[in-house]
């Protein structure tokens, strides 16, 4: 097989694009897909501040590299949240990964605000992943209001884009499905959240973090209950084996077409924010769902006591689907 553009030997098959790359022109493909995806939905310029959260998987270390060789002024953020046998290996992973290319690198620890996620998990009563990732885009956001940044870029890559549409589409949530897409416009206290790796498969991204000779974290987080959406992406690997394209396909005409009509029937969101009275957060009810959880914590902790957050609190971060279109 040879490389579509160089016709050196390939080393990287796509039946998507009808294309086999050798390396150095799969990695140009790679950067023109993620420059092509930025431009497309105007997710970001030069000027802007990125925060991109690094989980240790290799989409955020991928997204990291790439936005940096292109240009971009963009900032590490690692949470470590504090899960014995997954987080010190996954901020390992980061630390060596931004020492290596001279990276600015951010890193906060949820156990130092009190919320390590195993003590949150045993003071819940909900899923642990819900309550976590609240956790996550309230430090997400708290540390790119604290440092600046106008813009949160986060790994999703195409399967994880197609996998959450084929859930919400499943359910027809009207809400999420008005809302999904690359980018999520900023709102009052909330930095513009984007996705610049939307056009890249999972198979494509692997392939240029090995080209690239990246470091992965894999020790899986041990809460993970990733069972519906591994399901679902295995449905579209089967899918896409038989009908190459489509998931891409798919997902674009969603963009194009589908998001609008769900737009159009979706009732407007009419939340009115007003900065959290225990940290300043922007929030549409008394408090915040973070002070809420902390409060909930370290209440059961020190029963008596309800805890207030540090002013200077800390950050987190993880290798799952963050499933909430608002991300607040
Ligand atoms: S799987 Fe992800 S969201 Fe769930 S508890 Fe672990 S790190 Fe948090
Ligand atoms: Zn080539
Ligand atoms: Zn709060």
């Amino acid at each position: 097989m040879k490389c579509r553009r160089c016709h050196a030997e390939a080393a990287v098959a796509l039946p998507s694009h009808n294309s086999a790359f050798c390396p150095e022109c799969f990695l140009d493909f790679f950067s023109r897909q993620v420059s092509r995806g930025i431009e497309e939905h105007g997710l970001m310029t030069k000027s802007d501040r990125v925060l991109a959260a690094l989980s240790g998987g290799k989409d955020s270390l991928a997204l990291m590299l790439e936005l940096s060789r292109q240009g971009y002024d963009v900032t590490g953020l690692h949470i470590d949240l504090g899960i014995p046998g997954s987080s010190a290996e996954a901020r390992a992973v980061v630390e060596r990964f931004c020492a290596r290319f001279g990276f600015r690198l951010i890193v906060r620890e949820t156990a130092a605000e009190g919320l390590a996620i195993p003590d949150v998990k045993e003071a819940v009563k909900r899923p642990i992943c819900s309550v976590c990732g609240k956790i996550k885009r309230h430090i997400f956001n708290r540390v790119a209001r604290e440092g600046g940044f106008n813009v949160l870029a986060t790994g999703h890559n195409l399967d994880d884009e197609v996998a959450r549409l084929t859930s919400n589409t499943l359910r027809w949530d009207m809400g999420y499905l008005a809302d999904q897409g690359p980018m999520l416009e900023d709102t009052e206290g909330f930095a513009r959240k984007v996705k610049p790796l939307w056009r890249l498969t999972e198979y494509e991204t692997a392939n240029y973090a090995f080209l690239m000779g990246l470091e992965n974290h894999y020790a899986p987080c041990p809460y993970s209950q990733g069972a519906s959406f591994s399901t679902l992406k295995s449905m579209w690997i089967g899918l896409e084996e038989k009908m190459p394209g489509r998931k891409m396909h798919f997902y674009q005409g969603f963009l194009a077409r589908g998001r609008s009509a769900f737009r159009a029937v979706a009732p407007a969101d009419s939340e009115i924010l007003a900065p959290c009275p225990s940290c300043g957060s922007p929030t549409s009810s008394d408090v915040c769902g973070y002070c809420r959880i902390r409060s909930l914590v370290l209440g059961r902790r020190h029963p008596g006591t309800s805890g207030s957050p540090q002013a200077d609190g800390t950050a987190a971060g993880c290798q799952e689907l963050d499933t909430s279109p608002a991300g607040k």
